[in-house]
């Protein structure tokens, strides 16, 4: 907690909505608006949910192909595969678990309907490329901004850039509400149909505000909206932002100091990426294969510390390995297999992070 989330609750309580788009969730959106230079946000029950509002947005067929990261949530891919989309997965970068876009041109059919940029941490792949690409061969962007809030690439807030993003606050996101999740709408053709699919296919939205003098089922659409509870307590996080913020860049940079100057042979850090500016969402190190990560992660917690590995790539997963010619994405892979999450969170000191740091070199015997 880190304000006047009790207090927030307690007023919706008293103002008797607690369903959704009350007051706090318009305040949750015009926040969006106007901090981050998004369109038009919706405040979701899920991250989860804004991907699968996209997908309806986009209408995609079955049949229809959408590229994106194999090194990414189980969500970016299941709201696509959901409309029946086949995923093209694209491998990270050598250095970095984003998404390399210099390879996914090659992936752009005549069906490819969008590409997915995924922001690892809140670093973006090249946008720029992935711009262009979209532009070149009139298909969306969509952007899971999931871990990317307050984020930044060439100037430009992620979320604001694709077509459509998906911002979530789940309990571990930076800013959070336990479940929950904001679908921004960048291009005006789908701020209409957005507000219709999100409140169950209905104009409803429009009838609250008197436009209409009752509400009918006009399209697809499902429950979407979050409720006013969680839209309280996310909306006391957001008064914390950037002392949030702050905080992060702080732990952060007590991480790479300690750990960036030994890392080379041993273990690799994670490089700066051109044109982004951070949010400090994850700091990861990279172990050289699994056996060391598992023995590493045993070490920290041994020491009082827990570390944790991260996705395990979609290409491999149980569920999509059939349907997808079974080709190695090797950079993706080698994430999946030694990447660890070191510990990250608004109420951890800069004395832990040097102390868990210190616990990471002596592993390594440096
Ligand atoms: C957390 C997350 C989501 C979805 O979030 P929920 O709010 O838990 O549904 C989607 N994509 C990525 C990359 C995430 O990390």
């Amino acid at each position: 907690m880190l304000g006047r989330e009790l207090e927030n609750i307690r007023a919706a309580l008293n103002s008797g909505h607690l369903s959704g788009n009350g007051l706090f969730m318009q305040k949750v959106h015009t926040f969006f608006e106007a901090e981050f230079g998004i369109g038009k946000a919706l405040m979701t029950h899920s991250g989860t949910g804004a991907l699968e509002m996209a997908a309806l947005l986009l209408n995609i067929q079955p049949g229809d192909e959408v590229i994106m990261p194999a090194y990414t949530f189980v969500s970016t891919a299941n709201a696509f595969a959901l409309r029946g989309a086949v995923i093209r997965f694209v491998d990270s970068c050598t250095d970095h678990p984003v998404m390399d876009a210099a390879k996914v041109e090659a992936l752009i059919t005549g069906k490819t309907k969008a590409i997915v940029a995924m922001h690892y941490g809140g670093v973006a792949p090249d946008m720029t490329l992935l711009l262009d690409l979209c532009i070149r061969y009139s298909i969306f962007l969509v952007e899971d901004a999931a871990h990317a809030i307050g984020a930044k690439y060439n100037g430009l807030y992620l979320g604001s850039i694709g077509h459509l993003s998906a911002f979530s606050f789940h309990e571990t996101k930076n800013i959070q509400c336990g479940e929950g999740g904001l679908l921004a709408i960048n291009d005006e053709r789908f701020m209409q149909r957005a507000e219709v699919i999100w409140e169950k296919g209905t104009n409803r939205a429009a009838f609250a505000r008197g436009e209409t003098d009752g509400y009918s089922w006009i399209d697809l659409g499902s429950s979407f909206l979050a409720s006013e509870i969680s839209a309280a307590w996310l909306s006391a996080q957001l008064e914390h932002f950037d002392e949030v913020r702050l905080h992060r860049k702080r732990l952060w940079e007590a991480y790479e100091r300690a750990l960036s100057p030994v890392a080379e042979s041993r273990f690799l850090t994670l490089p700066e990426r051109p044109r982004c500016e951070y949010n400090h969402h994850i700091y990861a190190i990279v172990s050289a294969n699994e056996q060391e990560r598992t023995a590493l992660i045993r070490y920290l917690s041994n020491h009082g510390f827990m570390a944790v590995s991260h996705y395990r790539c979609l290409h491999r997963s149980p569920y999509y390995q059939a349907f997808y010619e079974g080709k190695s994405l090797p950079n993706a892979e080698r994430f999946e297999a030694g990447l660890v999450r070191l510990p990250l969170f608004h109420g951890l000191q800069v004395e832990v992070v040097e102390a868990i740091s210190r616990t990471v070199k002596s592993f390594y015997g440096c």
